[in-house]
């Protein structure tokens, strides 16, 4: 049975960030199992750069809070030395 390829274009934009996806949209005419055609499309560069940066952010955090809380067990320690000294008869 004789049959026609249509094409058409179409364009692409992430739905999170609205940059254009055109360069990220890979196209395959059918697949090998169901003859339908393929839209692959690779995730947003914009939002996996935006993605790192706040992992990047948040890990920056991180360990600043953690040397926060280190810092203030050693206050703790030191207040709990003192307070024991204090105590202490004279
Ligand atoms: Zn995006």
């Amino acid at each position: 049975m004789p049959t026609f390829k249509i094409g058409f274009e179409f364009e692409a934009y992430c739905e999170v960030c609205g940059a254009g996806m055109c360069g990220e949209v890979h196209t395959i005419d059918s697949s090998a199992r169901r003859g339908v055609p393929i839209i692959r499309i690779s995730p947003c560069p914009v939002c996996e750069e935006a993605r790192a940066d706040e992992i990047a952010f948040l890990e920056k955090r991180s360990r600043e809070k953690s040397e926060r809380i280190t810092e203030l067990e050693n206050e703790i320690q030191t207040l709990k030395r003192d307070l024991y000294y204090a105590q202490l008869p004279i």
